[in-house]
């Protein structure tokens, strides 16, 4: 094969594969885009949120109630332990009782009121998963081209990335590195096939002495207006 005709080669597997990876790019787009999902992972994540801080501030006020619980029972040890109290001391106890008694009941209340919101916050929670997960249905049902179009153009990649490199192996060093400078600076395209006596690329004409060294083996052609190498069939 001449080296013309392995870039020209060349040329046409890297533009298959630019195809492919920026048709896959698009559809990983689409993909993220799903405005659906993406909003009922939001609000099943900020309900799962809500929800956790919620079972932290019950379990604080089942803490607070239990340990004033504890301090009434200690204190009511106290002022009936039989212990010689003067009745200054007796009267302090029970006064020190019934407030913490007092106290106790808007502990509890505090409790109920965080049972009853982390049960609301919970449901909720439940019910933003459950729409998650139908989001989630409605978008790989609606998704599924999509999906398979992906596991098609991967697989196509493959075999793509195989022929480069199996093209790309006899062509020496110094012709792929001209290769590379051209593609980039070209958006891609380093070769450009002579049609009708012109570069297909830019479209500027070619003398007869260009469109022969052309086709001579064993040398490169540049066009001498864009400088992309010439491939004349
Ligand atoms: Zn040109």
């Amino acid at each position: 094969m001449s080296q013309t005709l392995s870039l020209y080669r060349l040329q046409q597997a890297d533009s298959q594969i630019d195809r492919a990876q920026a048709r896959l790019q698009a559809i990983q787009k689409t993909l993220d885009d799903d405005a659906e999902l993406r909003l009922a992972n939001e609000w099943a994540e900020s309900t799962l949120a809500i929800c956790q801080s919620g079972d932290r501030a019950l379990k604080q006020a089942e803490v607070d109630a239990q340990s004033q619980r504890i301090k009434i029972e200690q204190t009511e040890a106290s002022l009936y332990g039989g212990k010689g109290h003067s009745p200054k001391e007796l009267l302090d106890l029970q006064n020190d009782v019934a407030a913490l008694k007092r106290h106790l009941v808007t502990l509890e209340d505090i409790q109920l009121e965080a049972m009853l919101a982390a049960e609301e916050t919970m449901s909720a929670h439940q019910a933003a998963q459950t729409d998650l997960l139908a989001a989630q249905s409605h978008s790989s049902e609606q998704n599924r081209g999509l999906h398979e179009e992906q596991n098609t153009l991967q697989k196509e990649l493959e075999k793509l990335f195989a022929e480069r490199a199996a093209v790309a192996g006899p062509i020496p060093p110094d012709a792929l590195g001209l290769y590379d400078q051209l593609r980039q600076k070209h958006r891609g395209l380093a070769v450009a096939v002579i049609s009708e006596n012109s570069c297909s690329a830019c479209g500027s004409g070619l003398s007869a002495a260009q469109m022969q060294s052309s086709r001579a083996s064993g040398q490169m052609a540049l066009c001498p207006s864009c400088g992309r190498i010439l491939y004349g069939s």
